[in-house]
C-alpha cells in the first residue's frame, strides 16, 4: 500500500487534523474566503488487484476513523472491493446497514449526471454534492472513490475525463470537507499524444500516486535512483522515436513498392485466406482488395486447378519457397491467363510460419509468344540456334543441326562451339556481331560460312539478337549456298561476255580511227562529225566494257596490281588535265600540294581518282566547279573530290560502295551507269592499304575522302 494514503489513515485514526492537502486551485478561489479539507488524489495502477488492494485500504482506513465511505465504481471492481473488504474482516452488510459505506455505479451515475455526453456541474453537485452532504450528516468527513473519470477516459473522451476532474475540485467548495481518490490503469496513457493530457490530469489533482511499479518506494535515495533510472528511459525516447520513425518510413517506402509494383504482390494466411492485396493484383485477377480480402485465395484457382493449393502450403509450411512456379490462375471475370508465381513463408518475429506471401507476373502473352517462336523453331524453315557470347551452341532446331552436320546429342553434350564451326578468316565478324549485341541488342545481318562437319563450306545469312539481358543470344541462319552459285555463275557470265564483247570493240575502234583519218584527207566534214560522235560512243562503250572486267577479276582475286613509286601531285595532275580536256562543263579546280610519294599501281590509283572526278561532275549538273584538294600528314597522303551537286543522304552512303548500288532517286535516274565505278574505286584504294569515304549531305554536295599510305610509311611497314 501506498506510504501516502497509509499515513493518512493513520493520522485520521489517531484522532489528529486529517492531512490538508489543498489543491493551489481552491485555495485561491475568489469567491471564497474559509479554508475547506479537500484532499484529492489520483492513483495510477497497472492491475486490478492493485487498484483494489489500494481502495480496500482507503476504505477501511476512513471507516475506522469514523468517515463515511462513497464508492463510485464499475460493477466489477464494487465486487472485488466488496470481496477485498470482506477478507480484511469487514462486515459489509453492517457498514451499509449504518448508511457509512455507499455504492454508486459508475456508468449509471456518469449518464446521469451528463447532458450530451458531456459532464455537467449543476447535475454533480445535485447527484454526488447532495449525496456527500447527506452522508456527512454536518459532522462526518467523507472519502470518495470514483471511477467516472477513469472510464470517460477508457472511451476516449480525455476531454470530458480533465472536465469533470475540474467539477470535483469546484464541487469542494459548495460541500463539506470530503476526500476524492481517482484511478487510472496507467496502460491508458501509453503512447506520445498522450504527453500532454496527462500532466493536464496530474495538474487536477493534489496529490499524484505512482502505479504499483513504484509504489514501494520508501526512502528518498531510492526515490532518486527510481528518478535517475525514469530520466534515462526519457532519455532514451527520443531515439526510441527516431528509430521507429526510421522503421515507420522504411516499412512506408516497402509499402510504396508494393503498391506500386508491377507484380501482383498478395499475402494469405496458412488457411488461404487473403490479407493483402496490392494494385497490380487488382490489375491482374480483377478483384479489388476490398472485395478478396478475408476470401480464400482458391478463387484465383481454375476448377482443374484446386488441389495445387495444399500441394504449395504442404512446402511452405515446411519453410520451402516455390519459386517461379509457372501455372494458370483465373480472372474475377473468368478468363484465364499464365501466370509466374514465387510463393514464400511469411514468418512472425518468434519465426513461426504464419502464412504466406506470393509475388504473380502475368506471362500470359509471354507464353503465347514462346508458343509462336517454338513453332518457328519447329517449323525447320531456317536454322535457330541459341547461344551464349562465349560461342557454346546451347540449343538448336534440326534445321539448324541438318546444316552443319551435328547430331542433337553432341549439340546436347555442349561440343558444338562457334569458332571451331567457323572459319579463322570469319572469326571478326563473329566478334563484331557480339560486340553488336552487347551495345544494341541486335547484330544486324551478315553473311559469313560456316564449316560443315565434313570440312565443306556453307556460306549463310546470320542475324543474332540477344536475349534480355543476358550473355546469351537467339539466331537465325539461312543457308545461302544456291544464291552464292547463282551469283558465282552471273559473275562468270559478266567475265566471259565483257571478255568477249573487249575483241570486237576494240578492232571497232582500230577501224573507227581509220575511218577517221580517210574522212580528214578526203576533207569531209560531216562524216569526221558524225565519227568523231561515234568516237565517244566507243570510248564510253570500252570504259563500260573494261569496269565489267575489272569487276569480274576482282571477285575472282584475279586483278593484279603493279608495285611502283608514285608522285601523287604528279598523277592527280594529270588525271586533271586528261579530264578536263574531256569536258565543257566543269572546271576542275586543284588546291594543294603534298610532293609525296606512294606506292601502287599507277593506273589503277588513276583510274580511282577519275571514277571520283567523274562521279562529281555527273551529279552535279548544275554546278560548275569541282575542287580537288591535296593534303599530307606523317603517315599518308589525302585526295579529296568535291561537288556542289545532288548530294547523298546518310542511308545511301552506307550502301554507295557495295556493286550495283545506285541511289533510287528522280535526280540520279538521268545519270547513265552501272553502280560498279565506286565499288572498283573503293577495292582499289583498299588493296594499295588506304581507306575511301564520304561526306555528303542531299541537296548540297559531296566530298569523297581518298587516303593512301606514304612510301616510307608502306616501306617501314614492310620491314
Ligand atoms: P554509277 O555508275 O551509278 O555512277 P557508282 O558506283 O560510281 O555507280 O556510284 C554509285 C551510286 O552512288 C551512283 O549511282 C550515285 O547514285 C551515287 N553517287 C556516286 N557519286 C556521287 C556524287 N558525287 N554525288 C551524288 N551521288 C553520287
Amino acid at each position: 500500500m501506498q506510504k501516502y494514503l497509509k499515513e493518512m489513515a493513520q493520522r485520521g485514526q489517531e484522532g489528529g487534523d486529517a492531512v490538508t492537502i489543498t489543491s493551489k486551485k481552491l485555495t485561491s478561489h475568489p469567491d471564497r474566503s474559509e479554508t475547506r479539507i479537500f484532499e484529492h488524489f489520483v492513483q495510477f495502477y497497472e492491475t486490478d488487484a492493485f487498484l483494489l488492494e489500494i481502495v480496500s485500504d482507503f476504505i477501511r482506513a476512513g471507516l475506522q476513523t469514523g468517515d463515511v465511505c462513497i464508492v463510485i465504481a464499475t460493477k466489477l471492481h464494487q465486487e472485488g472491493l466488496a470481496e477485498q473488504l470482506k477478507a480484511t474482516g469487514l462486515d459489509i452488510t453492517d457498514v451499509q446497514a449504518r448508511g457509512v459505506y455507499l455504492c454508486l455505479d459508475a456508468e449509471e451515475t456518469l449518464r446521469k449526471l451528463s447532458v450530451d455526453g458531456w459532464p455537467d456541474a449543476e447535475r454533480l453537485t445535485q447527484i454526488i454534492g447532495s449525496c456527500i452532504v447527506q452522508a456527512a450528516k454536518g459532522r462526518h468527513h467523507v472519502r470518495v472513490f470514483g471511477e467516472m473519470v477513469a472510464l470517460l477516459w477508457s472511451e476516449g473522451k480525455q476531454d470530458a475525463a480533465i472536465h469533470l476532474e475540474a467539477l470535483w475540485n469546484d464541487l469542494s467548495y459548495a460541500i463539506p470537507s470530503f476526500s476524492l481518490l481517482c484511478a487510472y490503469p496507467i496502460q491508458s496513457f501509453a503512447g506520445v499524444k498522450h504527453a500532454g493530457s496527462f500532466s493536464q490530469i496530474c495538474q487536477q489533482h493534489a496529490q499524484v500516486l505512482p502505479d504499483e511499479n513504484y509504489a514501494h518506494l520508501s526512502n528518498p535515495n531510492e526515490h532518486f535512483r527510481t528518478i535517475a533510472l525514469l530520466q534515462q528511459q526519457a532519455h532514451s525516447l527520443p531515439a526510441e522515436i527516431a528509430g521507429r520513425k526510421a522503421l515507420e518510413k522504411a516499412l512506408l517506402h516497402s509499402a510504396a513498392i508494393i503498391e506500386f509494383s508491377d507484380d501482383a504482390i498478395l499475402s494469405k494466411d496458412l488457411d488461404g485466406v487473403v490479407t493483402s492485396w496490392n494494385a497490380a493484383a487488382e490489375r491482374m485477377y480483377g478483384y479489388s482488395a476490398q472485395e478478396i480480402v478475408g476470401q480464400p485465395v482458391s478463387l484465383l484457382f481454375p476448377p482443374d486447378r484446386q488441389d495445387e493449393f495444399l500441394k504449395i502450403m504442404t512446402r511452405i509450411r515446411q519453410g520451402e519457397r516455390v519459386h517461379s512456379y509457372e501455372t494458370r490462375r483465373v480472372r474475377k471475370d473468368g478468363t484465364p491467363l499464365t501466370v509466374s508465381v514465387t510463393i514464400s513463408p511469411v514468418k512472425d518475429s518468434g519465426g513461426t510460419i504464419i502464412g504466406a506471401s506470393a509475388i504473380a507476373r502475368d506471362i500470359t502473352e509471354h507464353k503465347q509468344l514462346e508458343a509462336r517462336c517454338r513453332q518457328l523453331f519447329d517449323s525447320n524453315l531456317i536454322g535457330v540456334f541459341v547461344s551464349d557470347f562465349a560461342g557454346t551452341f546451347l540449343e538448336a532446331n534440326n534445321a539448324f543441326l541438318d546444316l552443319l552436320g551435328y547430331t542433337r546429342a553432341e549439340l546436347q553434350a555442349r561440343t558444338i562451339l562457334r569458332d571451331a564451326l567457323t572459319p579463322p578468316e570469319w572469326h571478326f565478324l563473329s566478334q563484331q556481331a557480339i560486340q553488336a549485341l552487347q551495345e544494341a541488342g541486335v547484330s544486324g545481318t551478315y553473311e559469313k560460312e560456316y564449316l560443315h562437319k565434313n570440312g565443306r563450306r556453307v556460306p549463310v545469312l546470320v542475324a543474332v539478337t540477344r536475349i534480355g539481358y543476358t550473355n546469351t543470344c537467339i539466331g537465325c541462319v539461312l543457308d545461302i549456298s544456291e544464291r552464292r552459285e547463282l551469283e558465282k555463275r552471273k559473275d562468270e557470265f559478266i567475265g566471259i561476255a565483257s571478255h568477249e564483247l573487249k575483241t570486237p570493240v576494240t578492232s571497232l575502234k582500230g577501224f573507227l580511227g581509220l575511218l577517221q583519218r580517210l574522212s580528214t584527207t578526203q576533207g569531209d566534214e560531216k562524216m569526221s562529225y558524225y565519227l568523231t560522235r561515234m568516237d565517244a560512243q566507243i570510248t564510253r562503250l570500252t570504259k563500260l566494257i573494261n569496269d565489267l572486267l575489272d569487276l569480274s577479276k576482282m571477285q575472282a582475286g584475279q586483278l593484279l596490281y603493279r608495285e611502283e613509286r608514285i608522285e601523287i601531285d604528279t598523277l592527280v595532275q594529270e588525271v586533271i588535265e586528261m579530264i578536263e580536256g574531256a569536258t565543257q562543263t566543269h572546271r576542275l579546280l586543284l588546291e594543294g600540294r603534298t610532293r609525296a610519294l606512294v606506292v601502287g599501281d599507277y593506273d589503277r590509283i588513276g583510274q580511282a581518282l577519275t571514277n571520283l572526278i567523274n562521279n562529281a561532275i555527273k551529279y552535279s549538273p548544275e554546278a560548275d566547279k569541282i575542287l580537288v584538294r591535296l593534303a599530307k600528314d606523317h603517315s599518308s597522303i589525302q585526295v579529296s573530290v568535291h561537288d556542289f551537286g545532288i548530294g547523298i543522304d546518310d542511308e545511301d552512303q552506307r550502301k554507295i560502295f557495295e556493286r550495283f548500288y545506285q541511289v533510287a532517286g528522280a535526280e540520279e535516274k538521268n545519270s547513265s551507269g552501272l553502280g560498279i565505278g565506286l565499288y572498283i574505286t573503293h577495292d582499289i584504294v583498299k588493296q594499295h592499304g588506304g581507306r575511301l569515304w564520304v561526306e555528303s549531305k542531299k541537296g548540297e554536295g559531296s566530298v569523297f575522302y581518298i587516303t593512301l599510305p606514304l612510301a616510307e610509311a608502306k616501306e617501314r611497314e614492310a620491314l
